[in-house]
This record gives C-alpha cells, sequence and structure tokens, in this order.
C-alpha cells in the first residue's frame, strides 16, 4: 500500500481501512475527505476516530500536494500553470476557456521517452513517471483558481499510456462520484499510439475518450516525426484501434499535426482516408506550433482547408483545431517549451 494516501484508489483504501481493523465507511469518509474536500492533513478527516487518525499519521501515512509556482494568462482566456513537484521536477496544465466550458489540460509525465521532434516536452529529458496525486492534484488546484473543471484532456506533458496504472487511477478517482464525479464522456486520454497498451485500455472498466496522435500517412514519414515510430508501424497501431473498436464500439479522435512539406501534401491526405477508412474517426487537424530550436514549419491555411477538404469529401468528419495560449507557449506542443536551452 502507498503512503501517500491520495495515490490510493477507492478500493485500496478499503484495503488500508479493514488492515487497521477499521468499517467500510472509514474508506469513503478517506476518499470523500480526499477527493472532493480537499483535505491537506489526516487530521482534518474528523469523523474518522482520533485513534486511527493518529495510527495513520504515526505509521507515516501522509496527504500530498503539489506546489503552485506560476500562472500566466494569455489575452484570449488561456491560463498556465506551473506546478513544483518533489525532486526538483516542473509540469505545467493549461486551462482553456469555452463559452460554456472549462477544459484543463494536464501531464501526466516529467518529460517524455517518445521523441517527437516536433513537440517541445520530446526534446526534455525524460525525467520521471507523475504519481496519481500528482495528476489529480493539477485538477484540484486549478479549480481553485478558475472554478469547476468539466473537461478534461490527458494532452499535457508526456505520454499518458506509458504511465499506464497511474493515469488510469486518476481517471477513475476524478470519475468517482464521491470525488470531482467528472463525467466519463468528458475525459479524453490522448497517445502517440502504444498498441499493447491500446488493448489494455479497451478491456478497462472505465473508458475514457481516445485521441491517437497519428501525423503522418505512412511509416517512413511517421518513424522520422516520432522517434517511437520505429518501434511501432502503424499496421500495429491500426491493428490494435481496430481491436479497440470491436471491444469498445466507440468512436477515435485522430490528431494530425500540418507540417509545411512534410505531411500535408494532396497526397498524404488520400493515403490518409485509405489507412482510416475501416475505422470510426473523427480528425482534428492541428496547425504545428513552433518553439526554440524547431526544425519544423507549420503548415499554411490555405494547405490545411485544401487537406480538411480532401478528407471531408471522403465521408471523414474532420475539424481543424482552434489554437490558443501562444503567446505564453502554452499550445500543443510547447509544454516545457521555455526549459529547453
Ligand atoms: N503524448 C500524447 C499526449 C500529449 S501531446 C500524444 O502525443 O498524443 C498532445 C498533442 O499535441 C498530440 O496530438 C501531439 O502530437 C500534439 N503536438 C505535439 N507537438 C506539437 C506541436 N509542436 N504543434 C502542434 N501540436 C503538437
Ligand atoms: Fe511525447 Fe506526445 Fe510530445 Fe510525442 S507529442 S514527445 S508522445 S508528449
Amino acid at each position: 500500500m502507498d503512503k501517500d494516501l491520495k495515490n490510493n484508489s477507492y478500493n485500496e483504501l478499503l484495503d488500508i481501512a479493514i488492515a487497521h481493523q477499521q468499517k467500510p465507511f472509514c474508506a469513503k469518509y478517506l476518499f470523500t475527505f480526499i477527493h472532493q474536500k480537499d483535505a491537506a492533513d489526516i487530521n482534518d478527516i474528523t469523523p474518522l476516530s482520533k485513534t486511527f487518525r493518529n495510527q495513520l499519521t504515526e505509521e507515516g501515512f501522509t496527504i500530498s500536494r503539489i506546489t503552485l509556482s506560476e500562472r500566466h494568462d494569455d489575452p484570449d482566456g488561456t491560463i498556465k500553470f506551473v506546478f513544483d513537484l518533489p525532486g526538483g521536477v516542473r509540469i505545467e496544465s493549461v486551462r482553456l476557456k469555452d463559452d460554456d466550458r472549462n477544459t484543463l489540460c494536464i501531464s501526466t509525465q516529467a518529460g517524455c521517452r517518445m521523441g517527437c521532434k516536433f513537440c517541445a516536452t520530446g526534446r526534455l529529458a525524460f525525467q520521471r513517471n507523475l504519481t496519481t496525486s500528482e495528476i489529480v492534484e493539477q485538477v484540484y488546484q486549478a479549480e481553485r483558481v478558475c472554478g469547476r473543471i468539466d473537461n478534461l484532456v490527458y494532452m499535457g506533458m508526456g505520454e499518458p499510456l506509458d504511465n499506464f496504472d497511474n493515469v488510469m487511477r486518476s481517471v477513475e478517482t476524478l470519475n468517482d462520484k464521491n470525488g470531482r464525479n467528472l463525467g466519463i464522456r468528458h475525459i479524453t486520454i490522448s497517445t502517440c499510439g502504444l498498441p499493447e497498451q491500446i488493448k489494455q485500455l479497451a478491456l478497462s472498466s472505465i473508458q475514457p475518450r481516445l485521441a491517437v496522435s497519428l501525423h503522418a500517412p505512412n511509416d517512413e514519414i511517421r518513424s522520422k516525426l516520432m522517434r517511437v515510430g520505429k518501434t511501432y508501424r502503424l499496421d500495429d497501431i491500426l491493428t490494435s484501434l481496430k481491436s479497440y473498436q470491436s471491444t469498445t464500439g466507440k468512436r477515435i479522435t485522430i490528431e494530425y499535426c500540418m507540417i509545411d512539406g512534410v505531411n500535408d501534401q494532396i497526397d498524404h491526405a488520400r493515403s490518409l482516408v485509405k489507412l482510416l477508412r475501416p475505422l470510426k474517426v473523427n480528425v482534428n487537424l492541428i496547425e504545428l506550433n513552433t518553439f526554440p530550436g524547431c526544425r519544423y514549419r507549420p503548415s499554411s491555411p490555405e494547405q490545411i482547408r485544401q487537406f480538411a477538404e480532401i478528407l471531408s469529401n471522403s465521408g471523414i468528419e474532420t475539424i481543424i483545431r482552434f489554437k490558443r495560449g501562444r503567446s505564453i507557449k502554452a499550445a500543443c506542443g510547447q509544454l516545457g517549451a521555455t526549459w529547453l536551452k
């Protein structure tokens, strides 16, 4: 059992309560106070007996928090939060505001092992996986500043499926009605496409939405853009997505970053249509955001429009993702950009 109570799922808290000869409802108090009422200290969980609270404290159990160290506001309403984590680790989260929605984009790792050449995070050294607490805390801290988060995207720093257990435990925790009660249809995990983990996700008892970063119509281009493209071929990824879809019946979002002269040609759009035909997908085209040292340029708006038209005319629902937060380096792929040497 993890001594940081915030890292434990409801069932794990139940095990802790039972191991301490407590009634099952004590686990519910623990969970509710930690994840709904933001208790900072075990002693604040007053419905629990003083003896049980003292026991937990003496045995070294804690309730962790992360530290908000910086806040940057973009004129378009985007806010970037910088958090300090134990061990000199820094991560970022981004709040995006729509008329009726408060979306938070959160990080799952400090750095990333996947090595995408067009992504600032991918250029940072990988430090470590975030704990479950460090993932859910990004939501709790953002809510203190900007009110209830009602839409959550795992699209910040790191590859969520490379930190599978902690990420899934965070989804379960945030979705729990005794916690934040965030609707599962309002939680999206974005992955660069790890086939084994996609299959594992399909079998999971909890089903967030899935977005897959494809970025190329063939392995040749993909493996130039993404180091992980050398390990997993498009064939393997598409097979895992077909199997995911036959198990879950869920539509998948395909993310495709538009890079000038690299993956944005008419032929590329046609190949992409063939690739995606067997799947039920919608495509998000993202104009490349640059950062210091980025060797690529974004496609022109006209090129993106043409590319989108080919997909749409072939019956693939396609949108061009509205870009925001660029003045504070909070747009897709720019997280960590300010720390690049
Ligand atoms: N690791 C996950 C989630 C984090 S990245 C993934 O790769 O899916 C979130 C999204 O931003 C991904 O679709 C990613 O490909 C995209 N992205 C990365 N760098 C970008 C850049 N420079 N400009 C635009 N989008 C970028
Ligand atoms: Fe990692 Fe995603 Fe960036 Fe690739 S795009 S380096 S997988 S965070």
